[in-house]
Formats: structure tokens, sequence, C-alpha cells
């Protein structure tokens, strides 16, 4: 009897694989590793058919907006030729792609009561923030004096922009700085790329702590985005569990650093103080519709904190999950039913 059990089930398996073998096409996962925009780049691309992975592709184009767009470091981008006009009476025309970011990032720091502000160039650069890569400027780090970032402080707040049409003028000594959204802007165009493509059926995409989910696994199980633990990186304080498209961004203060004397020094600054942002918040993990979104939102939610950031994020209708400095997650209620605690 029990072998004629074992033999039913063979031949239940067999028939079943037999099925998804034939009428469906064959469905490759392809996966990568690099970096570019300065952080890590993962790439998990499920194919159809025979066409090739196109890894490198998305790749050329985080990197295109990079160069072309979006770099306050490398003199070919626009944001760097919008820095250079700072103080010219004239101004700079602006592409409609860089109009339309900078209208945004405007609004967010209009409704986020200014915490959101990308003018924050000059208080970064002060900070050294993008210096902190290198372990001999960490090691030679010393916080600016008071009176440095008064000064610097100066030269920031978005209320001293204006944008007439496509037309950006910005005031002497003022730097603009999209860290805070470019990933999210790649991840967009990416999405689109995906969507262009009819042979991928599938994909996840991080770029440093933004990820893009995108159509299907073959087995059909679900896109798992872990949340890191920022009290121990290696870790995940839960994953958000979810079908087809999302964009999801993490902030963080265990993203950038540097440490002195027992006092930990992140990348996002609160242009109220020009200090790092301090408002109880370690990690902020915003679950949206679309990448710039998410990645503006994370920033700012940031620094505003719970309390704040909670009713930023859902004015915006994206989900929003917060990691206090003391280990607590708090969520708003439509991140529940994406959210699974980790063990
Ligand atoms: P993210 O990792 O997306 O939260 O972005 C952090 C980056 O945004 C920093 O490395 C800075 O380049 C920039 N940034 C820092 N503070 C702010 C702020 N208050 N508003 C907008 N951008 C900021
Ligand atoms: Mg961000």
């Amino acid at each position: 009897m029990k072998k004629m059990k074992k033999i039913f089930a063979g031949l239940v398996c067999g028939l079943l694989l037999f099925c998804t073998g034939c009428g469906q096409e064959q469905v490759r996962q392809v996966r990568s590793v690099d970096t570019a925009m300065g952080t890590v780049v993962q790439q998990t691309i499920y194919i159809a058919g025979t066409e090739s992975a196109p890894v490198q592709d998305i790749l050329a184009l985080i990197r295109d907006l990079e160069e072309r767009e979006l770099s306050r470091r490398l003199e070919t981008s626009e944001v760097w030729a919008m820095n250079a006009s700072a103080g010219s009476a004239e101004g700079i025309q602006m592409s409609s792609f860089m109009t339309d970011n900078m209208i945004k990032c405007l609004e967010m720091w209009r409704r986020s009561e200014g915490a959101f502000d990308v003018t924050v160039g000059t208080v970064a650069t002060l900070w050294d923030i993008d210096g902190w890569a290198a372990e001999e400027r960490r090691e030679t780090f010393a916080p600016p004096e008071a009176e440095q970032l008064a000064e610097a402080l100066e030269s920031c707040g978005s209320d001293k922009l204006s944008i007439e049409e496509n037309r950006l003028r910005l005031r002497e000594g003022m730097r603009l700085d999209l860290g805070a959204v470019g990933k999210g802007i790649a991840l967009d165009h990416i999405a689109s790329y995906l969507q262009e493509k009819e042979y991928i059926t599938g994909a996840i995409i991080s770029l440093g702590g933004s990820v893009v989910t995108y159509g299907r696994k073959p087995d059909g199980s679900s896109w798992n985005v872990g949340i890191t633990d920022p009290a121990d990186t290696s870790s995940s304080v839960g994953i958000l569990v979810l079908e087809g498209q999302w964009f999801v961004s993490t902030s963080g203060d265990y993203e950038r650093y540097v440490e002195l004397n027992g006092i930990r020094y992140h990348h996002i600054i609160d242009p109220a103080t020009g200090y790092p942002a301090d408002s109880g918040v370690a990690g902020v993990t915003i679950l949206a519709r679309d990448g710039f979104l998410s990645d503006a939102l994370s920033t700012a939610c940031f620094i505003l904190g719970e309390e704040k950031g909670m009713e930023l994020a859902e004015s915006y209708g994206a989900e929003v999950l917060f990691v206090g400095k003391d280990g607590r997650v708090t969520m708003s209620e439509g991140m529940r039913q994406y959210y699974q605690p980790g063990d």
C-alpha cells in the first residue's frame, strides 16, 4: 500500500513539473552587485525566453543620471552647472527634467516646514559628508565651529532661491544637494525601463537604502524587503511583504556617519540647526508608489521624527515605519498589512 502511495505521489509530482514546463516560457533569474551613485546596486531580474540580461543597461542608466544630471561633485552634471551659477543675476536655464524635480523638492520643503531642503549643500560641504567615505578623512574629522555653521546656514534655505518658468536663480554661496532624492529618481527611471521590456517578468533592484520591486517571481511568491536594524545593521527588524511594483526607501543614522568622542555625526542635516538631525529616530522606511516620493519622504521624516513625519507621509498617501533610537518600531496604520516583524 505504502509503495502504491509513493508511486501515485511520484506521478502527481511528475505531472505538475510537466505542466509548469509546457505552455510557459522558461524564466531565468539574473543577479548582480555593482556600485553606482556612490552606493551598492543590487539587481535580481527575471527574464523570459532567451533575451540577454539588461543588467549593464540599468547600471548605465543610473550612471548617466549621476553624470549628466544629479551629481554635485562631477563637473559634467546639470546640478554642478546650477551650483556654479549661484550669485549670477541672470541665473540658469534648467532642463524640464530638472525643473520638474526642483518643483517637487520645493513642495516637499514647504510641506515638511523646511525640514527637507535641497539647499543644505553648503552645510553638507562644511561637515565634509562626501569625504566621510575615505578613512583618512574620518580619522581627521572635527565638527565645524558654531560660527562657521551659522555662516554656512546663511546660504541655506529654499526661500532664498527662485524658479521662474525654467530659470533658476541661486544666491551667492548657495549649493544644491540632491542626494536625498537621487536614488529615488533613478528607481523611477528603472521602473519605466522595466515596464518597456516585455521579456522582464519581475525584478527587485536596490540602490543603497532604496528599493524597487516589479512584476512577480516565477514561483508566484512575494517580494520581501528587509528593514535594517539600526542597532545591528547586519540584521533586520522585520520585512515588508510586497506584490507587484513598489518603492521602499530607508534613511538611517547608520548609513553614512563619523564618530568622535562617543558622538555619532550622521549625514542627515536638520536645516533648523545645521547639525545632524536628532528627532529620536534611528531609521525611517517609506513605502510608496513613486521612487522620488519614497526617497524624499524618508529623509524628511527622519528629520521631522515620529509624530510630524507620520502626518507628512500620510498627507502624501505613503506608508511609514520608524525605528526609534531605543529600538521601538512604530508605523502608519496602512503599513501593518505589509510588515512582518523579525524573530
Ligand atoms: P537619504 O539617504 O536619502 O536620507 O539622503 C541623505 C542625503 O541627503 C545626505 O547625504 C545629503 O546629501 C542630503 N541631505 C542631508 N540633509 C538634508 C535635508 N535636510 N534635506 C534634503 N537633503 C538633505
Ligand atoms: Mg532620501
